[in-house]
């Protein structure tokens, strides 16, 4: 069992605004946690002394909270303490690091896991997102994570299972046991693929269809998107993939969604692959890169799309640079 904190405020003591609270306090613990509802044993809210107008816990049953045991109860009234705040607790059924979650006035009261800052960086193949977010994460001496190499790694599996990509039943089978795990050595990710270095092999063209396949199923994909967002929530990092300001971190700080023409993605990657020694046409690759993005664009469950609060960039004329100093200029706005 885990205990997951969290706690917001209201801008009224009045009933529908408990109600909007209390109902994205436990939306957004739900989902960073990647939690279902069954998973829930018991949830404690404590609201501060100047709340009456409701009980947050009628505010979660309303909210669809109704199989686990709710309760409220009033905080003393504390000299300095932070005003019209709801606090909550829930108890859960499940072996995770909790992920806790602080919102609106409440972001005050644990600096320590606000001050962490993410940067998303969405988009499709070969839009320039890793090049931006090594950079990016270099200029901040923040972490850069690839998330597209841990799905990557988890084609590898596949494939060297003899499993096919499509095959979700073996796929589960295979995700109970395996070990994804990222390291970084002088600023430099490496991929772990049960304790393996698979960061070269991960790169080969071959596994970028696979790895889209892959990521088409929610098994793998609950399990990767866990340990990301573990990992962002104990540091500043940008993250790059194509759920990110969507599903990973519906809150991240600074959301990007960078796209550029067919063309242009295409000539990118080819450029890459041959500088990697790669032989590769480059008709093929262009091909594998639409089919590869009309895949993550359209599957059920995370697909490739931009989040509706992220700043869209279109890099097909632009160079790396200028890239990296557009996005650079609409952190600093923010600041
Ligand atoms: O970014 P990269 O090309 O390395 O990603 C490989 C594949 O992994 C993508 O085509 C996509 O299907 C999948 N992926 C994903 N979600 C992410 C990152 C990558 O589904 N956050």
């Amino acid at each position: 069992m885990v205990v997951i904190r969290g706690a917001t405020t209201v801008a009224r003591d009045d009933k529908e605004e408990i109600r909007k609270a209390v109902a994205e306090l436990l939306e957004q613990i739900m989902n960073r946690n990647s939690l279902n509802r069954d998973q829930i044993l018991s949830i404690v809210f404590s609201s501060t002394s100047d709340i009456h107008s409701y009980y947050p816990a009628k505010a979660a049953r309303e909210a669809g909270y109704a199989g686990c045991s709710l309760f409220s109860a009033m905080e003393p009234e504390i000299d300095g303490g932070l005003a019209l705040c709801i606090r909550v607790m829930l108890f859960v059924e499940k072996n995770m690091t909790p992920y806790h979650v602080y919102l609106r006035g409440a972001k005050v009261l644990r600096k320590d896991l606000t001050s962490v800052y993410n940067i998303a960086i969405d988009g499709p193949a070969g839009s320039g997102k890793s090049t931006v977010a090594k950079r990016i994460a270099k200029d901040y001496h923040i972490l850069y994570l690839d998330t597209g190499a841990m799905y990557r790694a988890c084609a590898v599996k596949v494939l060297e299972a003899g499993v096919s990509p499509d095959d979700e039943g073996e796929i589960i089978n295979l995700m109970r046991d395996v070990s994804i795990d990222v390291e970084y050595e002088n600023g430099r990710q490496k991929t772990l693929l049960d304790g393996r270095d698979v960061s070269e092999e991960i790169r080969l063209p071959q596994i970028s269809m696979a790895a889209s396949t892959v990521s088409k199923h929610p098994s793998v994909r609950s399990h990767l998107v866990e340990k990301q967002r573990e990992i962002a929530s104990k540091m500043s990092c940008v993250l790059d993939g194509r759920d990110i300001g969507t599903v990973v971190l519906p809150d991240a700080d600074f959301k990007f969604f960078l796209t550029a023409s067919p063309e242009v993605r295409a000539r990118r990657r080819y450029n890459e692959l041959v500088a990697y020694g790669h032989a590769v046409d480059f008709e093929e690759l262009k091909e594998e890169i639409v089919r590869r993005d009309a895949q993550d664009s359209t599957r059920a469950f995370a697909p490739l799309r931009r989040a509706d609060d992220a700043i869209c960039v279109d890099t097909s004329d632009m160079t790396i640079d200028e890239v990296v100093a557009f996005v650079k200029s609409k952190i600093q706005e923010k600041v």
